[in-house]
């Protein structure tokens, strides 16, 4: 077992190391309310309605927990055009636009919205503007569910950009009403960056009225950026279409990092890595369950890395109940209808 790790909740300073080899674990990290409420809604639905409970797309973007829930019972496909007739379906995390509702009506599909609500947040905005008449510019990677969910909410009245290259050169004409919004998931530094680029080619471009990079992803970039400067090696832990996790790697290095690597699986993490490293600092992405980073912990000390220290930058409680067809029928059949298992540590579920 890796030593148990000291917290440190102050973020103004960070210890020299005691020993020559220290590891410095980033707080927050790992499961945010989004993915804890997607992936408990997966759990009870296999447990309340039984086999067989489709999924459309990975519920969370997490190679173990798609593995894990799929050796439970759930059955992940591209499409609601996948999913028998009449069967019930899972919507991801990531949010899907109203024709996949559609496709799902006609098929007679059961769905399960676990939509994170932040995502949904930014659905009703793109609805909202697009009503309003704006153009919305939406900051956001093209491919990914997310953003294909948000564009279809009003197809005709978004134009994705991308990154500050694409703000340079898109073409928005002469907008009266123009807004942005963004995918929850992105580079906090980089898209305000692309905002910027855009602001200074179309001066009327407005600001939403919140945030839609998310509490969990600015969290998560900030302790992130806390650790880097001192790391010789930054590990992330979290999956490579996880667009969160991926970011981390970016933002280490952006701060300081000499050197980041993402890996799924401890057994990832490659020796060669180490040459000259004195202090690794560890964090994991929004969609990683803490096994996982405890996996890594474990093959660090077995490199004599043992000296860890929780760098702490916030404090998170935030939790989302489950989705509302779900908790009917829980309710319906005299179950709880709280997102939490009777004191059991989900964490262990997911080994
Ligand atoms: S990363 Fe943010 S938006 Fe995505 S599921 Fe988690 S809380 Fe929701």
């Amino acid at each position: 077992m890796p030593a148990m790790p000291r917290v440190r909740k102050e973020p103004s300073e960070i210890r020299q190391p005691e020993s020559a080899k220290q590891v410095l674990l980033a707080a927050p990290r790992g499961y945010c309310a989004g993915v804890d409420r997607a992936v408990i809604a997966v759990e009870r639905a296999l447990e309340h309605y039984g086999e067989p409970v489709y999924v459309r797309k990975e519920i969370v973007h997490n190679r173990h927990v798609v593995e894990t829930l799929t050796e439970r019972g759930a059955i992940f496909v591209d499409s609601a055009n996948d999913v028998p007739e009449g069967e019930r379906v899972v919507f991801s995390a990531h949010g899907v636009s109203p024709e996949v509702h559609a496709k799902a009506a006609a098929r007679n599909l059961e769905t399960i919205d676990a939509t994170c609500p932040l995502v949904t947040k930014v659905h009703r905005e793109a609805i909202r503007f697009a009503k309003e008449g704006y153009l919305i510019v939406l900051v956001g990677h093209d491919g990914h569910e997310e953003v294909e969910g948000t564009m279809g909410e009003a197809p005709d009245h978004i134009v994705l950009v991308q990154n500050p290259d694409e703000a340079r050169t898109v073409d928005l004409g002469d907008p009266e009403k123009l807004i942005w919004i963004s995918q929850t998931t992105l580079s906090v530094d980089e898209t305000m960056e692309t905002v910027n680029i855009l602001r200074e080619r179309y001066p009327q471009l407005q600001d939403p009225p919140s945030d839609d990079i998310c509490y969990a992803t600015q969290n998560r970039q900030v302790a992130v950026k806390k650790i880097a400067p001192q790391a010789d090696l930054v590990i992330v832990v979290g999956s490579a279409n996880s667009s969160n996790s991926v970011r981390l790697v970016e933002v280490a290095l952006e701060a300081g990092a000499k050197a980041a690597h993402r890996v799924d699986f401890a057994r990832e993490v490659d020796e060669e890595w180490f040459h000259d490293v004195a202090t690794v600092g560890v964090t994991s992405g929004a969609s990683v369950p803490e096994v996982l980073v405890q996996g890594v912990l474990k093959l660090l000390a077995e490199y004599g890395y043992t000296d860890v220290e929780e760098v702490q930058t916030a404090t998170e409680d935030l939790m989302f109940s489950l989705p509302r067809e779900l908790r009917k029928d829980l309710k319906a059949a005299g179950h709880k209808t709280s997102n939490k298992k009777d004191g059991a540590d989900r964490e262990h579920d997911l080994r």
